[in-house]
Parts: structure tokens; sequence; C-alpha cells
């Protein structure tokens, strides 16, 4: 068992002493399996979301309408399992999220309702893997298998399409035709799907290792047709501009690479209809931004800051432009400020000098900011008050 399973080991030896099934489930055993990083350890049980919360003195309900509860253990209660009754899931008529679920004492219910034969192993206190779909051999050949009919599970959740790519991409497997088949013939439904969740599932892919395989498959399948205003010749340039190897450094960093293969779209407009958050889209217009830019000077690596200058660099250097990166981190160290606040003239001083409230003042404020920035200026208040003094004639 890898650590992260034997730390959680007496939750699930907890839950098997009152007598219910544990293992875990999902994910973590695949990537388990794998030898790669575990993110979450999931935990699935016979017992019953109320019968979870008498075993353990701390518990929080974060999804109990699900059957899950997150169980903290330890001192720091920085140690939480997520733990979550056997369930199944049916009458998908909006091919989406299921009108309801059902807890169930049996295992193998809970397994088939999963989306991918990979994603489907539960694994016991003991180390046994419990494997119902043949989901060792499609680990072993690297191929990605819907659990059961594949069209019925992308009937079911049309959203699975997203996530197959997304696994292609992030584990390099392949899709086994079948399943791929289904994605095709199933496409549509992805319109169906909130564009939330979506999203989280492209970007995820995009974060992956094999984000090219993803996007492949994104292409061939005629899925990028459901997406919002998607460019079949943006997506293929978009596997095409970068060095080799390269992988994105911040979803910011994805989402602006790949819009900037797309025709004429503006950023904003276009990630609204993604119901990103407004950070995220002025994350990426900066970056987009910044861009367009040919050399950083001080002004530019202040108004941008040194993050997104950098992940311009990068995205430059992918292109095959040779980059300076040590000019752009000494650009910055030059900069007397990184922010409007640290100017040590506030608006107040120079109404006390005399001047009026009002634009005019905002005026002031700003060339003080840009001289002080261009380092033409220091930021010192005697030194600047008696600038202003000498140019204004007061
Ligand atoms: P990651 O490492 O990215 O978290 P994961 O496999 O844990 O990968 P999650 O999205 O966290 O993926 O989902 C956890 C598990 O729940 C999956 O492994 C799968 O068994 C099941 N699952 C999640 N979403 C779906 C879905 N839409 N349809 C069927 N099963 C799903
Ligand atoms: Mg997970």
């Amino acid at each position: 068992l890898p650590e992260e399973f034997v730390r959680a080991l007496p939750v699930l030896e907890k839950l098997n002493l009152a007598g219910f099934e544990t293992y875990f489930v999902g994910g973590c055993v695949r990537d388990a399996l794998l030898g790669r990083a575990i993110h979450d350890v999931d935990i699935a049980t016979s017992a019953y979301p109320a019968e979870v919360k008498a075993i353990f003195p701390k518990t929080i309900d974060i999804g109990i309408e699900h059957g899950t509860v997150l169980v903290l253990m330890g001192k720091s209660e920085a140690e939480h399992y997520e733990v979550t009754t056997f369930r199944t899931e049916s009458d998908y008529t909006d091919y989406r999220r299921p009108d309801h679920v059902d807890f169930v004492r049996d295992l193998r219910e809970d397994l088939r309702r999963r989306d991918f034969t990979v994603n489907a192993f539960a694994c016991g206190a003991d180390g046994e893997i419990i494997d119902l779909f043949d989901g060792l051999q499609d680990l072993q050949d690297k191929r990605l298998r819907a659990v059961g009919l594949a069209e019925e599970r992308f009937n079911e959740d049309a959203l699975r399409i997203m996530r197959a790519m997304r696994f292609a991409a992030a584990l390099g497997f392949e899709i086994e035709p079948m399943t791929f088949q289904a994605m095709m013939s199933h496409a549509e439904l992805l319109m169906k799907i909130s564009i939330e969740r979506i999203f989280v599932e492209l970007d995820k892919l995009l974060r992956a290792d094999g984000w090219r395989k993803g996007l492949s498959v994104l292409i061939e399948s005629g899925a990028w047709q459901y997406l919002p205003d998607f460019e079949l010749a943006g997506l293929k340039k978009f596997l095409t501009v970068l060095s080799k190897t390269f992988q994105f450094k911040s979803s910011a960093q994805a989402w602006a690479i790949m819009l900037a293969q797309f025709d004429n779209i503006s950023v904003k407009k276009y990630l609204r209809k993604w119901k990103v958050s407004n950070e995220f889209i002025r994350d990426v217009t900066a970056l987009t931004e910044a861009h367009q830019l040919d050399k950083w000077d001080l002004a530019s690596v202040y108004k941008f800051g040194l993050a997104t200058c950098q992940l311009v660099d990068d995205w430059k250097m992918a292109e095959g432009l040779k980059i300076d990166f040590d000019r752009t981190v000494k650009i910055d160290e030059r900069l007397q400020i990184h922010d409007k606040s640290e100017i040590v003239v506030k608006g107040s001083d120079l109404i006390k000098m005399g001047f009026q409230a009002g634009p005019e003042l905002g005026k002031m404020l700003a060339e003080i900011e840009e001289k002080i920035v261009n380092n033409e200026w220091i930021n010192k208040r005697e030194f600047i008050l008696e600038k202003i003094s000498t140019v204004s004639g007061i």
C-alpha cells in the first residue's frame, strides 16, 4: 500500500470493525497502481452517512445528499478523508446529473456507475484490488474504456466525453475504439452539459502532460463543435505552434495561448461564454496583451507584474523566439515600486499642500506614479514634495 493509503487505514479499519465494507476507490487506486502521485484518497463504504457520522467523532457534511461525509482524523484536522456511501445513480433524464442517487450496501453497484474501467477499482485495507471490469488489463495496455456500454454511459452523462479526453491526456492512454465511437456519436449531447463542468475537464486536459493527445481527441471526436465558438483551424494551429515538449505553466497561460490561435476573437467576450471568474479573465487578458509587446521595459513589467511577464517569456520561447529571462528579472529589480500603494506620497498630502480634490489630482498622482516607475523620481517624501512644489510653482 502507498503511504497515502497507510495513513488512511484507521478510517477503513474503524468502519470494517463496525461491520461495514470499506474500500479505497476511484482515481486514487488507479494512480497508486500506476505509481503516480495520489491527490485525494477517496473512500467508499457500505455504511450510510448517519452510520459514518456515528462512528467518527469529527465529521463535516459536505455532500450528504450524495452520501459524502468528510472525516477529520488526527490532531491537526488537516488530515481528512471523503467517505462516500456505496451508491447507484439513475434516471439521467437531462443527460447530465442523475435525478437521484440511491445508497446501496453492494460495492458492485457503486463500481458499475463509474465512468472508465481504470476509474472503477476498489482496494481493500489488505491491499487486495477489486477489478470487476478488467481495468487491470486496460491499465497494462494503456487503454481507456467505458464501464459497460459506452453509448449508454455517454447518454447518461455526456460530461464523460470530456473526461475521456482528459484522462487520455493525463494518463497517455489510447481510447478504446467502441468508447471512441460512442464519444463521436454522442458528442452533440455536450450542449446539454453546464459550461462550468466542461471548463473544469478541458482545463485539466490542457494542464496534463499529454495535452496534445487530448486535443487531438477533441478534434477527431468532433466534440470541439459543441464547445462555445471553438475553431477547427485555430485548434489545429494550436497543436503546432509550440515547441514539442512544452507544458503550460498555468491555466491562464494555457487558455491565453489557445485563444491566441483563434481568429479575431475578443478574449473577454469569449471567456464570458465559459462563465469563468473575472479574475481568470483578467489573467488571460493580461497575458494576451503582454504577449503583443516586443520588449519589456520598466513600465510594462510594472503594469503586468513579473510573474505574468515570465509566463509570456516562457510562451515566446516555446514559439521559438530567443528570450533573455535574466533581463526580465533585472528590470523588475530596478523597479522602486510594484504597486500604487507603495508610493509614499498620497492624495491627502497633495490636498494639504493646497491642491483641490478631483480629476486634476488624480492626474497628478498618475504622473507621480509614472515618474517613479520610470526611475525619474525617487520614491521619497521630501523628494517628491519638493519636485511637486517646483513644477507647480507652489
Ligand atoms: P483526478 O486525479 O483528476 O481527481 P479522479 O479519477 O479522482 O481523477 P474525479 O473527477 O475526482 O476523478 O472523480 C473521482 C471518481 O469518481 C472517478 O475516478 C470515477 O470513478 C468517478 N466519477 C467521477 N465523475 C464521474 C462521472 N461523470 N461519471 C461516472 N463516474 C464518475
Ligand atoms: Mg479525484
